[in-house]
């Protein structure tokens, strides 16, 4: 969505208590998150940008007009509330933002954007932070990995050869920091 109203459960938890998640996370959260980033990979298939050979390191960046994450119920090819958050709380809060329609209850259509912005959960936040403690990928591969994400988010939304997956990877390819 618009960076104005820039989503994402693409991403998750930051603003708020992370130093307790972190304090609380164990051996088996850590499992679980490695296990999450795999499906993420997987899901993404490959991570590399791949402008026709260039070794670019792409920079992520929201476009206008998405909104594609804030389609909440993406389907059995993405993680699930229960393999992301390891607080029920969480789960809930995520299960009761989708509509019957499988978008946010928050999402305006007609601008695409989010209409508590400001006050969304941060789990809505495409963030480093956020990636680290929700799927254990590194800051190093934010980056990479969160643009890998939205393509798959708006392939699965509006398809493959979309005028918004177009706009998304002529926005990255823009940004993109050649090697
Ligand atoms: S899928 Fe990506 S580009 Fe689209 S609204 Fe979400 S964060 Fe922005
Ligand atoms: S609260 Fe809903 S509309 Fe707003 S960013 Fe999150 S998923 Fe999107």
């Amino acid at each position: 969505m618009s960076l104005a109203a820039m989503t994402s459960p693409l991403c998750i938890a930051g603003v708020y208590s992370q130093a307790n998640r972190k304090q609380n996370q164990s051996h088996n959260i850590n499992a679980k998150k490695k296990k999450i980033s795999e499906k993420i990979q997987i899901v993404n298939g490959s991570s590399s940008i791949g402008f026709k050979g260039k070794k670019e390191d792409p920079i992520w960046k929201c476009v206008a007009g998405c909104g594609s994450c804030c389609k909440l119920d993406k389907g059995p090819s993405f993680a699930t509330p229960e393999e992301i958050f390891q607080d029920q709380s969480d789960i809930e809060l995520y299960k009761t933002l989708i509509g019957p329609d499988g978008w946010c209850k928050h999402y305006e259509k007609t601008t695409r954007t989010c209409t508590i912005y400001e006050e969304r959960p941060y789990f809505c936040r495409v963030e480093p932070e956020v990636f680290e403690d929700l799927y254990g990928i590194s800051e190093k591969r934010f980056n990479r990995d969160a643009c890998s994400s939205c393509r798959d988010t708006i392939k699965s939304v509006y398809g493959a050869q979309s005028e918004e997956l177009q706009r998304f990877n002529d926005a990255i390819r823009n940004s993109s920091i050649s090697k």
